[in-house]
């Protein structure tokens, strides 16, 4: 990965919120860092916080998708023993300049307390591979040494930002490279948006590097073919419908990696195991179908795990549809369920990096990211439940 900063480019960028939308956009055009409305920047302006606005994506963000939050109320909100997300969102609202923005990101508080002008957040690929591995955190911590800090996972919103303002009351951020949220993502700071950016870059590449020298040789496979052709992909396609109550869209993938993957015979085991970083599962589910032959046993399979997981950790949540939004198929690769043609698309991508990153994963142990109660705390998130439930 190299910086794609461009100083003649960056000139043209005079204020700070114009150089904080040049350097979002040029995070959020590479892939490996971030995917479909991933990660999240900031500026700090005087007594407020510009960050990103929910809605909008990195690759495409201009300045009114940064809406300016009170900085001191942000900071206030930090000490608080807890605050429920909900609540969390209500509050950041009160604090905006400017009542008719967008909802500032959920990890606005975050950004608040790390003392920088510009930070930086993403979900990069290399980083989170080698962090979702059972030694992940070991071989991170050999490979960035002392002036990097890292945090366990917790889930994103007030409770992780609870977690830093309690884990660096006493850190000299001014001697750290940058912060690694296990299992999740990266941040980088600094008062100059150029060098928070190339931070970033830095920080990536020593992982790309590793996995690199780390890739595996030589993968065991068992050699499984479905049939691809008009009644099986018309079969498939009326089952998931069934289960989702409305019609879809599929966009299949068959490169060589995604047929190497299928073939794989761990992949249960893998899929236990949790998403590339934890915002995914909102638009994948925790784990795909897996087809062997049957489309209806694999689906059976499916909803009847589905279920189980759902049960063993609801509170009070409504269930959502047992429709899989992605399915591993044996011998030709993965197919993506959306409910247009977007959806698939982005599940589409997300699948892409994510089958990567767990084939580079089996030559470092194997894939080990967020445990199912972590997972199911994501997608049962109480702002997206709070979602549905004025949907219905
Ligand atoms: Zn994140």
């Amino acid at each position: 990965m190299k910086s794609n900063y461009d100083d003649k480019i960056a000139q043209k960028h005079e204020t700070p919120l114009a150089k904080r939308v040049y350097t979002s956009q040029l995070l959020g055009k590479d892939m490996d860092l971030v995917l479909h409305g991933g990660g999240n920047t900031s500026v700090k302006i005087d007594k407020y916080l510009y960050v990103k606005g929910s809605g909008w994506n990195l690759d495409t963000i201009e300045e009114a998708g940064f809406p300016a939050v009170d900085l001191d109320v942000l900071k206030k909100m930090a000490k608080l023993d807890f605050l429920s997300d909900t609540d969390m969102v209500a509050q950041q609202r009160e604090a905006l300049l400017d009542k008719s923005s967008p909802n500032p990101s959920i990890e606005a508080i975050l950004h608040a307390i790390i003392p920088f002008k510009y930070v930086d957040h993403t979900h990069a690929d290399a980083v989170v591979t080698i962090s979702n591995t059972p030694d992940g955190e070991q071989r991170l911590k050999e490979l960035y040494g002392k002036n990097m800090l890292f945090i366990d996972y917790v889930m994103p919103g007030f409770i992780l930002a609870k977690e830093i303002y309690e884990q660096t009351k006493d850190v000299d951020f001014s001697k750290l490279d940058g912060i690694i949220l296990l299992n999740h993502g990266i941040f980088t700071f600094d008062e100059d948006e150029k060098i928070a950016y190339e931070k970033m870059i830095t920080i990536v590449n020593k992982a790309e590097k590793y996995l690199k020298e780390n890739r595996p040789t030589k993968l065991e496979f068992s050699k499984k073919f479905c049939k691809l052709d008009d009644s099986f992909t018309d079969e498939l396609k009326k089952e998931v419908e069934m289960l989702r109550g409305q019609k879809v869209f599929m966009k299949f993938g068959s490169s060589i990696e995604a047929v190497n993957f299928s073939n794989f015979d761990n992949l249960d085991d893998i899929f236990k195991n949790g998403p590339l970083t934890p915002e995914h599962v909102i638009r994948t589910k925790p784990f795909p179908a897996v087809i062997e032959d049957s489309i209806k046993d694999a689906l059976e399979k499916f909803t009847s795990r589905y279920k189980k997981y759902f049960k063993n950790f609801a509170k009070d949540e409504i269930m959502l549809d047992l429709a899989p939004r992605y399915a591993i198929i044996k011998g030709v690769g993965f197919v993506t369920f959306g409910k247009d043609e977007k959806e698939a698309n982005i599940i589409f991508d997300i699948v892409s990096h994510t089958i990567h990153a767990m084939t580079l994963s089996q030559n470092l142990g194997g894939w080990k990211s967020l445990k199912p109660a972590d997972i199911f705390d994501m997608e049962y998130w109480e702002l997206e439940q709070a979602k549905l439930r004025k949907a219905k």
